[in-house]
This record gives C-alpha cells, structure tokens and sequence, in this order.
C-alpha cells in the first residue's frame, strides 16, 4: 500500500477485502490490497477516465421495452454510442461530481431491484457491450417516474438541486428495440433529437 502512496485508516482485513485506505491525493479509497499488487484499483479519483471528482452527467435511454440508467464524462460520447444501438435518450441531468451520478445509478438500480422487486429487461446476450444489468422494464419504470425517483434522492443527499440542469428530449415511447450490435455509419437524423423537438 505504501509503495502506491496509500495510507491505510484500518487494519489490515485480508488481501481480497476493500482496505479503507488515504490516496496521496487526500481521499478515501477503499482498494483491495491484491488489486494494488498488480497495480489496479488504487484511487479512482486518481486513476479513472470516468471523473468521479469532476462534473458529470446522469442518463436515461429508452427503447420499446426498456429503460437503462447510465452515468457519464459531460464531454463523452457515450450516450451518442448507446444511439448506435437504437437506444434514445429519454432524459439527462447535469451533477456535481461522478461520484454523485455513480452513487445516484446505483441507487436506483437498489431500488429497482430491491424495493420495486424488479428484473433487468434483458441479458447481456442482448447487450454484448455493456449495460444489461443497468435495465428496467419500461412498464414498471417509465422514464418520468426514475426521474421523480432521482430527484428524491438528492434532495436526501442534499445535492444542489438538479432540475435547472434538466434537458428532456423523449415525450413519447420509442417504436423500436435496441440491438446487440452498433449500426454501421453515421446516426439517422431522426434519432438526433434536440432539445425542444
Ligand atoms: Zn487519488
């Protein structure tokens, strides 16, 4: 853990275990001690290109039957890849940090999957790339009901209200159903929505 300027704040729990540890950049990771052997895990502040510390967006992409919840880099592409896929943007929202929309994703998949009782609307032999775990049914969690959902939550964490960042694009249910593989070429500039269409 020295050697990768970590400061252990606990004692040692075992090599496979999460060590809460001091990163030299000053925050608290909590990384594996056989994870930092190989020089992995150390401070996802430090060692991410997702920016935990810096601003970020949380999304919702829809299709036919499905809603996924994502969080992104603002200046990323994702959310254009997951248009490749025949997946449209239903909403998104301007955070303060990652660590923010990290924590805003996972809590609603908890509460899809813990409180609502929810399954994922499909595998990841349907979504080879990434994601299927991040998925509800569009019937038990319409797009406008994640968000009253997300909107909940920060007001519990006290995060700075999220609205004024709000731009919606999806008003109504898409027709078609995402695909295992991303369409070759340019998007169709029916599937660009801006704002306002
Ligand atoms: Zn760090």
């Amino acid at each position: 853990m020295n050697s990768s300027e970590l400061e252990p704040l606990e004692p040692y729990p075992g090599s496979g275990k999460p060590w809460r540890c001091r990163h030299m950049c000053g925050r608290t990771v909590a990384p594996t001690l056989s994870n930092v052997a190989q020089g992995r895990g150390i401070c996802r502040y430090c060692h991410s290109v997702f920016p935990y510390a810096g601003p970020a967006t949380l999304y919702l992409v829809a299709d036919r039957d499905a809603v996924k919840i994502g969080c992104a880099n603002r200046s990323g592409r994702r959310i254009d890849d997951h248009r490749r896929l025949g997946w449209q943007l239903a909403w998104s929202l301007d955070v303060p940090t990652g660590d923010n929309a990290y924590n805003l994703e996972q809590a609603v998949i908890a509460w899809w999957r813990d409180e609502l009782g929810l399954s994922p609307a499909y595998t990841s032999d349907h979504m080879p790339q990434y994601g299927a775990t991040e998925t509800a049914r569009w019937e038990d969690t319409p797009p406008d009901s994640v968000l009253a959902h997300v909107e909940q939550l920060a007001e519990t964490w006290s995060l700075p209200p999220l609205r004024p960042h709000l731009t919606r694009y999806l008003t109504e249910r898409p027709t078609s159903v995402c695909t295992p593989r991303a369409r070759r070429g340019p998007i169709a500039a029916g599937q660009l929505m801006l704002p306002g269409v």
